[in-house]
This record gives structure tokens, sequence and C-alpha cells, in this order.
């Protein structure tokens, strides 16, 4: 079958001629339609200090899809042949004790991740245990479907915390901080604030007419606050990556404020933690969506409206995934999309 992999330890990814092994027991071969690319794809093509820590090489890449399953293993009774899917991404040790104890199965210690350290869903079929796998309802597209893995990055951060009647502030206008501040809206914020530099995404971000854009780059944060007759926000949420965004938050969280960090900082980014420390800041690291309780929320609110299918901006068939790689590494684009039909 044809794939996308990471062959060498530089910088690309090759269109290759690749076998999966053979299906074990307890799991399910799916033939992909629709793969997104994700800020994480674009890290192992451009060979990032991330990458060559962690990306098994020589690996078939991609982790956000759709498809219909082809064959089960043994041990499968549910899901079956024909069923339209997407999976979690993250695959558990189901062992230890953040598996078996503490529910928290998306911080266990010996994840794999599908596409990083097991073979990913660029590729015409890819293999995945049948646990993992979500059943795509009717109301769910193939593409939405290819959309679930960072929707649920964004409604994990932002059902972090109690949003009703809350003013939001939004650090980061990619596609996932845009579908955090739809989330906000959809589930009844008061406020909600959401901050870029790129003229691109700043734009894409005013699409919907549900939050306030801010482009940083020439409007101060304090002077949002003094429009919208508030003292201060009261809950954050990072989307950026960007250790200026999080200080700029910090400044202008409310005491008793409630961050949500889903933003891969440099690890060693500074902030000021007397300001953390003196209003009484609650910060709460994000990874991954919440196995499987984000699968379900978020099906539920595409269920009963929630459309972020705007944010698809570039669609590709997967032979021209160099211009797709393109594209994305431009950040002038939202989801893009890559067509394996
Ligand atoms: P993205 O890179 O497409 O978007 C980030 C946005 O932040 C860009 O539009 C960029 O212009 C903007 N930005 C940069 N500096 C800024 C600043 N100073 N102020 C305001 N905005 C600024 O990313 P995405 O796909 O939307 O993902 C959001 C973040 O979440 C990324 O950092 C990504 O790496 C991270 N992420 C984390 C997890 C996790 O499990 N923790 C999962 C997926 C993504
Ligand atoms: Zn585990």
């Amino acid at each position: 079958m044809k794939a996308l992999g990471k062959l060498k330890k530089e910088i690309g990814i090759d269109i290759y001629n690749t076998e999966l092994p053979k299906l074990k027991d307890d799991e399910v071969l799916i033939k992909i339609k629709k793969a997104a690319i994700c800020g994480t794809d674009l890290s192992i093509y451009q060979w990032s200090e991330w990458a060559k820590k962690n990306v098994l090489v020589p690996i078939t890449v991609g982790h956000e899809f759709s498809g219909v399953i082809v064959e089960v293993g043994a041990n499968v009774k549910n899901p079956q042949i024909g069923d339209r899917v997407t999976a979690e991404g993250h695959i558990p040790c189901g062992c230890c004790y953040n598996c078996k104890v503490s529910q928290d199965q998306h911080i266990c210690r010996k994840t794999l991740g599908i596409g990083v350290n097991k073979s990913g869903c660029f590729a015409e079929y890819a293999i995945v245990p049948y646990k993992n796998i979500i059943k795509l309802p009717a109301y769910i597209s193939d593409e939405m479907g290819a959309l679930l893995d960072p929707l649920g990055n964004a409604v994990h951060t932002a059902l972090s915390f109690d949003l009703i009647a809350q003013d939001i502030i939004i650090t980061g206008a990619g596609p996932i901080g845009i579908m955090a501040g739809d989330i906000a809206a959809f589930v009844g914020a008061r406020n909600i604030v959401i901050t870029d530099v790129n003229p691109y995404r700043l734009a894409l971000a005013r699409k919907k007419n549900n939050k306030i854009v801010v482009d940083t780059s020439k409007e101060d944060l304090n002077g949002v606050l003094k429009k919208l007759n508030i003292s201060g926000f009261t809950i954050g949420m990072e989307m950026s990556g960007s250790a200026e965004a999080l200080n700029s938050m910090i400044d202008v969280m409310r005491p008793g404020g409630k961050i949500a960090l889903l933003g891969i900082l440099p690890s060693k980014a500074s902030i000021d933690w007397i300001k953390v420390v003196f209003k009484g800041l609650l910060l709460k690291g994000i990874y991954g969506r919440e196995m499987f309780k984000t699968w379900f929320q978020m099906l539920s609110l595409i269920k009963r409206g929630l459309d972020i299918s705007y944010l698809i901006t570039h669609k590709f068939d997967y032979k021209n995934f160099e211009d797709a790689f393109k594209i994305m590494a431009t950040k002038n684009c939202g989801k893009v999309i890559l067509d394996w039909e």
C-alpha cells in the first residue's frame, strides 16, 4: 500500500510502498478515507528537536483520520466490518496506575502514539486496537471524523472548567484555539476574547461572530478589559505555545482565575510566578483527550449543533502532500485535509 513515511532522520516526509503486519486478535484494519494534518505531523516533517527525541524512524506518520473497517481481529465483536470510524490516537499500556487505578489513561506514561511510535494513518490502510475505535454517527461527515482528534483537544481544554457566564481569554487562534472559543460560546460563556498575531488566523477566528478577536501585535489586552467593562478574565486557555502569550494572559486574569494550558510552551519558558501566587491562579496542564469522556462530550456537542466545518480551509489528494505541508508551515490555513479515497 501507499503511505507517507518519515523514513530518514532529516527534514521531509516521503511517499513509499509498505506492508502492514498481520492483524492481531484485538485489532481492526481500517481503509482510510480522510486524514488531517496536525502540528505534530509538521513538527515530524521539519524534524524538530521534539521529533528527534520521540519519533521512531522509519514510520508511517499521521493520527487524525476517518475510515471504514475492512477486517477485524479474532477477539473483536464490536466494532464490525463496514463501520465508519475514527480513533483515539493514544494507545495506553492498560497496566499502570494511571490506566488501572486513577482512570487517567490519557496520561499513561507508556502511551504509544499512532504516527509517532506506532504506524500511523497517512496511508491507504491503518491498524488500530479495537478499544481505541470511535464509531462515527451519521451526523458526522468523513471530513469531520478526521477533525475529532483536535476537536477533542479543544473540548478537553475548554470543559476542564465550568464556562457558563464566565469571561474567557484564549491565546492563539490556531484551529484548536478557535474550536475552544466556539465551544465556550456554545456552552454559554459570557465574553470570549481570542488573540493571535497572524492576520490569516485572526480573519479565520472572525468568521464566526461569537468571539472578540484581538491582534495583540496592535492592541493591548488592558484596553480590551476596559471595553468589556470587566476587571479581568476568570478562565484562560493557552493555545499558542508562546510564553509571551501566557504572560500576557496572566496579567489580565482576575484573582482566583483558572488557566488550562494546551499549547506546548518551550520547556524553559519563564513566567511571572509572583503573579500566579498572589492572584491565587489555578494552572492545569492538558494532554490529549480524556479516554473516553472527551469523545462522548464532543459527539454530543456536534449532535446539538456545534459546527466547526468552516475551519477546513484546504483539501489535497494525498499524492500532493508536499503542497499540504507547505501551507501548514506558513500557518496561513485552518485544518488541512488529505484525501485517501
Ligand atoms: P497552531 O500552531 O496552528 O496555532 C497556534 C497559534 O498561536 C498560531 O495561529 C500563532 O500565530 C498563534 N500565536 C503565536 N504566538 C502568539 C502570541 N504571542 N499571542 C497570540 N497568539 C500567538 O496550533 P493548533 O494546532 O491550533 O494547536 C494549539 C497549540 O496546542 C499548539 O501549541 C500545539 O502544539 C498544542 N497542542 C497540544 C496538545 C496537547 O495534547 N497538549 C495537542 C495538540 C496541540
Ligand atoms: Zn498505562
